[in-house]
């Protein structure tokens, strides 16, 4: 089985968060069932200097009235389509946005220009790439389906998977014209969304199934709670909705092998963590004779990961005997009040301000425990990876997060099967009370030790993931087929 994923970011090019770890991961998995993935990704500078050797796959002049070249190569044993178009993609900034922050304006056009390319591609661009699927993710991509609908070609299923639904992409309706759609696509069953274009709608309304990341995710989101305004038409397409909880990769992510740790170690060497635990204290600046767990954060800084309650908590927190260290960027403003609350708590409270990969590894290495307070949260990886290594979750209960984790409560200590801690409400008390339960727990080595194991037993790998896949999309081109 061949199949055409599309996607405006994949592990190691480019990455902003958890969906480029999900499409970085996923086709190496899918490979084990042989089905053999090509990834379409826009030609952002660092995935042009990933790409080092690359052959034409086709010309596309007048792309938008731009020129633009389809390219393809192999990294990280990752088979790829890049979209080269420089006059989209070659730029300063994030993917999404420029240095300063803002969201670049003709994002419409970048995110269209990739859909369209992957509908070429899906319809037979490229000689000899014939795809019997089309997998693509979040509103970068989603409208892939929608070219596809409204084009006249024959084209294969497509399956659009929404890692995050709060990001949609929705532009004003004077750049409709821009898209090369027929009007007809400016409808209920298209683009239209709210009188302005909608790309994550238009992609649900038309691809022929959806997935989310989590299947508690795959109820919520069909709720006005967590839906964002699309729960009425994700409501209309329940019976092609799916929840697949993401894997991670377990090579990248494996404390035997990790060489961003001080000492590597497995659940019969769980020691050998104390070696990275010191290593965090001296990175940190913080007190090494302080005798309670140290908690980590590793975090986008929003109000959907709960950084703001964090900033505003952070205080009595460690007042609760624990010590804290938090790796994000984001919200200016969180920055600014997690600096502060740093510099209240020396000793007790450490941020490292910005993006390290190298640094994530090694608290989940070291930290005692992971915490990922989110208001929403499709899957989550933080604490799957907390999982692996040892460094147990403190988990809102929503989304992914309360699929992954099992809460310490009286029956899964007693079954012997707890692998972190759940709370419900994220509000300052309910935190401060889980806080409160890890210390509690904390101060037992052996049934801490006991609950590290059982996490690092867990299966986070993309082995039932992928397989969930594979049997989707056999059923979606059978399906077509019929
Ligand atoms: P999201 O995609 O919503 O940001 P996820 O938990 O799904 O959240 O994925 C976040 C990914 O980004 C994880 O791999 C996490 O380790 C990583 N990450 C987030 N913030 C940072 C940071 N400041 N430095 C390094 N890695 C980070």
């Amino acid at each position: 089985m061949q199949v055409l994923a599309v996607a405006s970011e994949v592990f190691p090019l480019v990455k902003t968060g958890g969906l480029a770890d999900v499409t970085g991961a996923l086709p190496l998995a899918l490979a084990r069932h042989g089905i053999s993935v090509r990834t379409l990704l826009p030609g952002y500078p660092s995935v042009m200097s990933h790409l080092k050797k690359h052959k034409s796959a086709a010309r596309l002049d007048d792309f938008f009235g731009l020129s633009a070249r389809l390219l393809s190569g192999k990294v990280a044993g990752l088979d790829l389509f890049v979209l080269d178009c420089p006059a989209l993609f070659d730029r300063e900034g994030g993917p999404y946005s420029d240095i300063s922050g803002a969201d670049h304006s003709d994002n419409w056009l970048r995110f269209a220009a990739l859909s369209k390319a992957g509908a070429l591609i899906a319809s037979g661009l490229v000689a000899r790439f014939r795809p019997d699927i089309v997998h693509v993710h979040d509103w970068q991509a989603a409208m892939t389906p929608v070219y596809l609908r409204f084009s006249d070609d024959l084209s294969p299923p497509s399956l659009i998977t929404i890692h995050n639904i709060a990001f949609q992409g929705q532009f004003a309706p004077i750049h409709f014209a821009g898209l090369g759609l027929p009007e007809r696509a400016f409808a209920l069953d298209g683009i239209e969304y709210y009188g302005d274009i909608g790309f994550l709608k238009g992609g649900l309304a038309t691809a022929t199934a959806i997935t989310t990341v989590s299947p508690t995710y795959a109820q919520e989101i069909c709720g006005s709670e967590f839906g964002m305004g699309l729960e009425g038409l994700i409501n209309t397409r329940s019976d092609d909705l799916y929840g697949i909880t993401n894997g991670i990769d377990t090579v990248q992510w494996d404390p035997v092998n990790d060489p961003a740790l001080a000492a590597n170690y497995r659940s019969t060497t769980l020691k050998r963590r104390r070696t990275n635990r010191q290593a965090l204290i001296e990175r940190f600046g913080l007190d090494a004779s302080l005798p309670g767990p140290l908690l980590s954060v590793i975090s986008r800084l929003t109000w959907q990961k709960g950084m703001d309650l964090i900033a505003e908590t952070a205080d009595a927190i460690v007042a609760e005997g624990v010590s804290l260290i938090i790796l994000g960027a984001g919200d200016p403003e969180i920055e600014v009040r997690l600096a502060q609350a740093a510099a209240r708590n020396p000793g007790r409270i450490g941020f490292f301000k910005g993006y390290n990969e190298e640094l994530s590894h090694l608290m989940q290495g070291g930290a005692d425990a992971i915490l990922v307070p989110s208001r929403f949260e499709p899957c989550g990886l933080t604490q799957l990876y907390g999982l692996r290594y040892g460094c147990v979750p403190v988990v809102a209960r929503t989304g992914g997060l309360a699929d992954t984790v099992i809460d310490a409560n009286e029956a899964a200590l007693s079954a012997g099967v707890a692998t972190g801690f759940q709370f419900s409400a994220v509000n300052r008390a309910s935190l401060l009370h889980a806080t409160r339960r890890v210390c509690e727990a904390f101060r037992s080595p052996t049934s801490w030790a006991r609950m590290q194991r059982q996490g690092m037993k867990a299966d986070v790998s993309w082995e039932r993931s992928a397989a969930r896949y594979a049997h989707l999309y056999a059923k979606l081109i059978e399906k077509n087929g019929s």
